[in-house]
């Protein structure tokens, strides 16, 4: 698809946020162009194939899932909802726990909780690490889990933006796969690939989009870009719009990483269950046993663990796997685990990183980082949904919100947000 002169509003990324943005325009008497800079759609959301089944290198969980609007598409999509409930809270066998430590964590978990929830309440801000309670043998377990949640450890994370997240506790899954969800929901949307968008002109009364593929001019434009390429001026401003860098820096992406394996002999253990690799480091990986009931085990690694392992390359995270799993399970897993994919989101030069989470100190920062520009430029994705951060749904309802946003500016009528139907 060749680059059109001019529409009226271009969509920069076709993630979950560029193709909710773009599905909800394309129903307006509007001419729009979706610009995309990798080979394919869908962004962070990509579910590769794997022996028939689909494999998810990014999101996998519709989490909030009563209230996360894609969980009522995959049906109608022709896919398949899997409701089965997560995993994380166990640990197959009681292995290296019994059940008492495990009822003694989950009262650990449950009080930093509370504490987070009693500090936001009071307006307290600072590194969420300040609310562990010093000394707890657990707190090594939940900086793991915070790295898996957050990409980071909690003294990376804001309080206030922790306890914005809304978590509903149920979390379901698409059978073929979350990435191959958004890409059937992007399917209709024309998107112009291999098309890096460098620089947006803003200095004329009408925009004016330098790409890969040749200039393109626009009454609006939507960015969805992940925060650290913000950050880095991947895409320039002229003028630049310094505070929307500093906000972007201040939410930075952390990181996860998923190591999909096969196992051998794989009846042995539990369909859909958890194990930790260790209880007292946050250097560790959650495995999840048999997801779908597939003779597979996902492997997960938060923050620095996984910026240390990516950086070592894909092999680095199966050895480490296959220690942790020898460890736990004995020395036969040795021969009965193949490596499948590792991801390497970090490295990613369209990523550069997992899912955003605001600093200590710049909860504040995600409302700025979507304030628009001259009412002309718009901003949504996974890191401007301030209670649904780092999802996939975040991003898919801050398109919508973004679109709406553009509508307005071109003088349509946007209808009623979700949620004020009947208020
Ligand atoms: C390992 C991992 C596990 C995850 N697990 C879950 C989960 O279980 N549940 C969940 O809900 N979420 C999960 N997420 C997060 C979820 O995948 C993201 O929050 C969501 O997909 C982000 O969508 P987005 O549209 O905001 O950004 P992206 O998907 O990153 O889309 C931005 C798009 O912009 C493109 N782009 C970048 N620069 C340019 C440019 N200059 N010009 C043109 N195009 C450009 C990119 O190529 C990309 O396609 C996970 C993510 C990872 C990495």
């Amino acid at each position: 698809m060749s680059l059109p002169a001019f529409v009226d509003v271009v969509i920069v990324g076709a993630g979950a946020a560029g193709l909710a943005a773009a599905r909800a325009l394309s129903h307006q008497p509007l001419t729009i162009a979706v610009l995309e800079a990798r080979d394919r759609i869908g962004g962070r959301a990509w579910t590769i194939r794997f022996q028939g089944e689909g494999l998810d290198m990014g999101c996998g969980w519709l989490h909030s899932a009563d209230e996360n609007p894609l969980a009522t598409m995959v049906e109608p999509a022709g896919l398949t909802l899997d409701r089965t409930p997560p995993p994380w809270q166990g640990q197959a066998f009681n292995h290296e726990t019994t059940d008492a430590e495990i009822a003694d964590f989950r009262a650990a978990w449950d009080a930093f909780d509370e504490r987070i929830a009693e500090a936001a309440a009071g307006g307290r801000e600072g590194p969420a690490s300040a609310l562990l309670e010093p000394g707890n043998r657990w707190n090594g377990r939940m900086d793991a889990i915070s790295g898996a949640l957050n990409g980071a450890r909690f003294a990376q994370v804001s309080i206030l933006d922790y306890d914005a997240y809304r978590d509903t506790g149920v979390n379901w899954r698409v059978r073929e796969g979350y990435g191959r969800l958004i890409e059937t929901l992007g399917r209709p949307v024309p998107v112009i690939t291999d098309c890096p968008v460098r620089k947006i002109d803003r200095t004329g009364p009408v925009l004016r989009l330098e790409t890969d593929r040749g200039v393109i001019e626009a009454r609006a434009v939507i960015v969805t870009l992940p925060t650290d390429l913000i950050a880095r001026e991947t895409l320039k401003f002229d003028p630049p719009l310094p505070a929307l860098l500093e906000a972007a820096n201040n939410v930075p992406l952390g990181l996860a990483s998923k190591m999909h394996m096969t196992v051998t002999g794989a009846e042995d253990f539990p369909e859909n269950s958890q194990l930790w690799g260790r209880t007292d480091t946050a250097d560790t990986g959650g495995y999840h046993l048999r997801p779908f009931g597939r003779a597979m085990i996902e492997g997960y690694y938060g923050g620095d663990l996984a910026r240390g392992l990516e950086a070592e390359g894909q092999a680095a995270f199966f050895a480490f796997a296959v220690e942790e799993l020898v460890h736990l399970l004995g020395s036969n897993m040795r021969r009965r685990l193949d490596p499948v994919v590792a991801t390497l989101w970090g490295a990613d030069p369209w990523s550069l990183g997992a899912y955003s989470h605001a600093l200590p100190g710049h909860a504040g920062d995600r409302a700025r980082l979507k304030t628009p520009v001259e009412n002309r430029i718009f901003f949504a994705g996974e890191a401007t949904a301030e209670a649904f951060y780092g999802t996939a749904h975040g991003a898919w309802m801050e398109g919508e919100r973004a679109a709406r946003e553009a509508m307005g500016t071109l003088g349509l009528d946007p209808g009623p947000r979700p949620g004020d139907e009947g208020a």
